[in-house]
């Protein structure tokens, strides 16, 4: 299930929707674009997991907006969309990711953390991953994935 909200976009006519839940079967992104914006940003940040079918719709639904001529902007890719990504070279359908979420892990309470990387400063993540503090314990949190593979999709997306 998805639970969407939407408010108003950075320009005048444009929307920013922000779909919370899991992007799996039953999920409807049908309300994205309803009033038919042309210029769309779409914050993923609350999107936990997803799943074949969830991205078939997923897929369904941004083709036809960017079909149309919408411009849509993806923010906050989480890791789960991210590993898609690095499957589906058509996962945003045209659209420009700005953002995405690194998955971080701490080294002492071994809590999980997001920290919002740009796409401007993925190069530089990806050489060189930041450490993080983590918010309950203090100790350092570490980059939580194989920067081989969590990046690979910097070979190809489109840059900003
Ligand atoms: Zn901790």
């Amino acid at each position: 299930m998805i639970k969407m909200t939407k408010a108003p976009g950075p320009h005048p006519g444009s929307m920013k929707y922000a779909p919370v839940g899991d992007v799996e079967n039953e999920s409807d992104f049908a309300a994205i674009g309803e009033g038919g914006e042309k210029e769309i940003h779409v914050d993923c940040g609350g999107i936990r997991r997803c799943n074949s079918v969830g991205i078939k719709g997923w897929i369904q639904t941004f083709k036809k907006l960017t079909g149309s001529g919408a411009q849509v902007f993806f923010y906050h890719l989480p890791p789960t969309l991210v590993d898609q990504l690095n499957i589906l070279k058509h996962l945003l359908c045209g659209g420009k990711l700005v953002s995405i979420l690194l998955p971080y892990n701490c080294t002492g309470c071994s809590a999980e953390q997001l920290l919002v990387g740009k796409l401007t400063d993925i190069p530089a993540i990806q050489a060189n991953p930041p450490k993080s503090k983590c918010g309950k314990c203090g100790a350092d949190t570490e980059f939580d994935d194989d920067p081989s593979q969590f990046f690979q999709f910097m070979n190809w997306i489109q840059k900003p």
